[in-house]
């Protein structure tokens, strides 16, 4: 996988600089993090040392990411973040919510 090096040094930033928005939907990735069987402790018994096991990266920085399941390379590596970030996205109108498209079907 080739590294984002903006992506990363983006994602490090929101950890300290973030909308209200943004921290909700980090602290909900985190909790779909916690129960992941790739969720690995780098240090035994710290929440706060987390890594993915998929990509590496280290969890308390990449639920910050900008990307979401809709960008290529995505967020999560196992698309376990799409259904939070579908709301994030549809409470944000970044995208519309599939409910309210109405058709003659
Ligand atoms: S980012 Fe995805 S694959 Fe990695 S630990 Fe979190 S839920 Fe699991």
């Amino acid at each position: 996988m080739k590294l984002d090096f903006k992506e990363i040094a983006t994602a490090w930033f929101n950890t300290i600089v973030h909308t209200d928005e943004q921290k909700k939907l980090a602290d909900k990735r985190l909790e779909v993090c916690f129960s992941c069987p790739k969720k690995l402790e780098i240090i035994n018994g710290t929440n706060w040392m987390l890594k993915c096991g998929a990509c590496g990266c280290p969890l308390k920085a990449k639920v910050y990411t900008k990307k979401t399941f809709l960008d290529k390379n995505g967020s999560c590596p196992l698309s376990k973040w799409k259904e939070i970030e579908s709301e994030y996205l549809i409470q944000t109108g970044k995208i519309q919510n599939p409910k309210n498209n109405k058709t003659i079907l």
